[in-house]
């Protein structure tokens, strides 16, 4: 057993809850803030409270944002006949790195998962279709990952969009069957994106 100051402990602990983060790494950054000076520590306090608190979902695409409509909704400069559907925000991210889109983008926030409990109505597809309602969007393209989740995603957002006469296409198979959109490098996912199909 470690021994630690009880404010560390809680510090690390809290570390280690993140994503990633190992005991090892928790303990690491732990030490290293502990050692930082007090205004530098309090930035970083500031910053992960500011983060979450100014942070919202835009009500046009469900991106993460500080304004609303997000920059991307609300730019003059996009194309609005293309959306792009992704799964979370971070695959947003991922795909203007590749500067291959000059759409809007939908975020779904998940996929549809029948093992852990997660269907249609889970997550954002309701807000999608509203969307497509007014003739504008004539190209969906459907950037779900390329596991058994995102499939099915792509393959049930599809059959509800064929019927309202909008063009629905799938990104490529560029990425490794089963991989994250957020780990594909930029001219993988470019390559994807531009050999995307009809489906
Ligand atoms: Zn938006």
């Amino acid at each position: 057993m470690d021994y630690y100051a009880v404010p560390i402990a809680k510090l690390v602990d809290e570390f280690q809850k993140l994503p990633g983060i190992g005991h090892k790494s928790a303990q690491r950054l732990a030490f290293h803030i502990i050692n930082m000076p007090n205004e530098k520590v309090q930035r970083l306090a500031n910053s992960i409270l500011e983060a979450k608190q100014k942070t919202k979902y835009c009500s046009v695409c469900s991106n993460l944002t500080d304004v609303d409509p997000c920059l991307i909704c609300s730019s003059a400069s996009r194309d609005k006949s293309a959306i792009c559907v992704v799964q979370e925000a971070r695959d947003v991210v991922a795909m203007e790195r590749t500067r291959e889109f000059k759409g809007l983008y939908h975020v779904l926030h998940g996929a549809i998962s029948p093992m852990q409990g997660i269907g249609p109505g889970d997550i954002r597809i309701k807000e999608l279709l509203q969307r497509l309602g007014n003739g504008e969007v004539k190209e969906v393209i459907l950037a779900t990952n390329p596991n058994v989740e995102g499939e099915a995603t792509a393959m049930y957002i599809s059959k509800l969009i064929k019927p309202l006469g909008v063009k629905t296409t799938r990104i490529a198979h560029g990425i490794p069957v089963g991989g994250d959109l957020e780990y594909a490098d930029e001219v993988t996912l470019a390559k994807a994106f531009e050999g995307r199909r009809e489906i």
